[in-house]
């Protein structure tokens, strides 16, 4: 489905936040609608009713990415599931492709031995991939994941639609330089942005490494997000733009980005 009628892709955010409960910035989640696919990227806690509060529907989900098995980016698959089999409005047989890292697939087998018979609707049928550095071919669009340095198998997506249009998410993040080599050029290129320089955390970024990282890139444009509550008190853009010049968005929840290299 073309969400505007022509070759673009829109990314809807569903969650900038983190695991700190925090006001109106929720739990990691993204929506992305492309020409052929409707795509969620990690979804933690509220991303499913986030997608409802922004009239998105979750019925259209065909592929769910995961960057890593940390909570606030993967616990809503378990009331996804749930909502599939129960709500009579979705269509089954239904196929449902869920791509994540390593050790995905037995995440996935012991949320089956908990919820199995009554949380997993019979006619969904659920394909998963687990990659590491890896390309998967989509209808349509290009998907590549690469390692990135957060957890041990933690991932990053690009996403390059057909007609060119192109997407980084480099999910929860330190410095490195697979995270540069793979997100070269991208049209935007979405990165999390968790604490303020000073306070540097170990497997996050701060503003000036992610100006350094746009640089570095050349995107075309820059989009933070996840923000811990302590880098909301800073201001973010102005030591972003120290190293980067292009355009650059602080993420809100409901924030709409419409993709046209
Ligand atoms: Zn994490
Ligand atoms: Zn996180």
């Amino acid at each position: 489905m073309d969400p505007v009628g022509r070759a673009l892709m829109k990314l809807t955010i569903l969650g900038s936040g983190t695991l700190i409960p925090f006001p109106n910035r929720g739990n990691s989640g993204y929506f992305l609608q492309t020409g052929k696919h409707t795509i969620l990227i990690d979804g933690g806690s509220g991303a499913l009713r986030r997608i409802a509060d922004y009239h998105l529907d979750y019925k259209n989900i065909d592929t769910i990415c995961y960057t890593h098995l940390h909570p606030d980016h993967i616990i809503d698959l378990i009331p996804l599931l749930f909502a599939y089999k129960h709500d009579p409005s979705v269509d089954m047989p239904k196929s449902l492709k869920i791509i994540g890292p390593r050790g995905f697939q037995t995440y996935f087998n012991q949320i089956m031995d908990i919820y199995g018979k009554w949380g997993l609707s019979e006619g969904l049928n659920i394909k998963i991939e687990e990659v590491f550095r890896d390309e998967i071919e989509l209808e349509g669009l290009d998907i590549i994941c690469n390692h990135t340095e957060h957890t041990e198998y933690s991932v990053t997506y690009l996403f390059t639609e057909n007609s060119g249009n192109s997407l980084f998410y480099s999910g929860d993040t330190d410095y490195c330089e697979e995270l540069v080599q793979s997100a070269k050029n991208v049209d935007v290129l979405m990165l999390e942005c968790s604490f303020p320089d000073e306070r540097k955390r170990l497997g996050h970024l701060t503003p000036s490494e992610c100006g350094k990282i746009a640089a570095e890139t050349k995107c075309g444009r820059l989009i933070l997000t996840h923000f811990y509550p302590e880098v909301l008190e800073i201001d973010i853009l102005s030591t972003v733009s120290k190293y980067y010049s292009g355009m650059v968005d602080l993420a809100y929840d409901g924030m709409e980005v419409f993709i046209d290299a």
